[in-house]
């Protein structure tokens, strides 16, 4: 399709379906993961396959990047065997990731050099959201490098949304994680708070839930939390590490965000006891513990 070429870096919860996606819209694909195994789904529906990011970047017209954290992503693009080492001029890379705003600021630099133009494109919307290509796309960057991949955004996402300059799509996501994570806490508490008072907190989430509290982790989570799934979703790990992007960026700039701060001790905290591979909506352990009241068990 268009004769673009894609690639894909990174094809874990999230950018193993979003690549199915732009297999599925007719796009010709290449795909790189650090464990290989994980590629073989792809590679078996008809992916090309890479054994190194810069191998990959030379068969492509447009990479996504889909891992974990900063350093991640500075690794598999500007590290040895790297994107860089296989970039063209006119390349476009597309970063999915959620990472530091100054950490995109610093690739977009020094991939322009190259000749390459990079997007910071981090998405909300979870795994469903990845599945079902309807995810929420922040887009920070060149403008006019945006409008060349869009047909491929449209692939894995249902809004898009062009926020400004290199970085400012991970400033948006980052405000972004402020809201989830207050949802995440404030859930917690509400359930335990309801069911240490003597109320059934099943019947206080479907009482509340289409009231003014209404929101997304209400709709989603406490059904899983009542069946005892504290799978991920989202990883706890990885709303922690996306708090401290947020708190990183608060000290950057000299700003004040005091329920951030303690959502963020939080979700540390759930990292610090194990249970950073627990979904987002598992920090209710934590004011479980605080309380010595635990769900469903009174
Ligand atoms: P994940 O399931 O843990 O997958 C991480 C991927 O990154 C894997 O393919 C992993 O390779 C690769 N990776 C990590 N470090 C690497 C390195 N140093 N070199 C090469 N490959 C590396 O994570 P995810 O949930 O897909 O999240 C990916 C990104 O999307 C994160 O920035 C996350 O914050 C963001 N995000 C996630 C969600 C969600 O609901 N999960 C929603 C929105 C945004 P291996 O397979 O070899 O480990």
């Amino acid at each position: 399709m268009n004769g673009m070429r894609v690639g894909c870096i990174g094809l874990g919860t999230m950018g193993a379906p979003m690549a199915e996606n732009l297999l599925k819209a007719g796009f010709d694909l290449t795909v790189y993961n650090r464990t290989l195994s994980k590629a073989e789904r792809l590679v078996s529906q008809g992916a090309f396959l890479a054994h190194s990011p810069a191998e990959l970047a030379g068969k492509s017209d447009v990479v996504f990047v889909n891992v974990s954290d900063s350093a991640d992503v500075i690794r598999v693009v500007l590290g040895e065997g790297g994107v860089i080492e296989g970039a063209h001029s006119g390349m476009i890379l597309v970063d999915n990731s959620t990472i530091k705003p100054a950490a995109s600021r610093m690739i977009y630099e020094t991939m322009r050099e190259k000749g390459v133009s990079c997007l910071d494109a981090p998405v909300s919307g979870g795994e469903i959201g990845a599945i079902n290509g309807t995810l929420t796309i922040m887009v920070g960057g060149d403008e006019d490098a945006l409008e060349r991949v869009r047909p491929m955004l449209e692939a894995i996402g249902s809004k898009i949304t062009y926020i400004g300059g290199p970085g400012c799509g991970q400033i948006a996501k980052a405000a972004n994680q402020i809201m989830v994570a207050a949802q995440m806490v404030a859930e917690a508490e509400l359930l335990i708070f309801a069911q240490k008072a003597g109320a059934d907190s099943q019947r206080v989430i479907e009482a509340i839930k289409s009231g003014a509290a209404q929101c997304w982790t209400l709709d989603n989570k406490p059904q899983r939390l009542f069946a005892g799934n504290r799978a991920p979703g989202f990883k706890s790990s990885l709303q922690a590490k996306d708090l401290n992007i947020v708190m990183d960026t608060v000290k950057e700039f000299g700003m004040s965000l005091p329920g951030t701060a303690i959502n963020t001790q939080l979700f540390n905290g759930m990292v610090a006891n194990g249970k950073g591979d627990q979904d987002n909506s598992a920090v209710i352990h934590m004011i479980e513990l605080l309380n010595n009241e635990y769900l469903g068990e009174s």
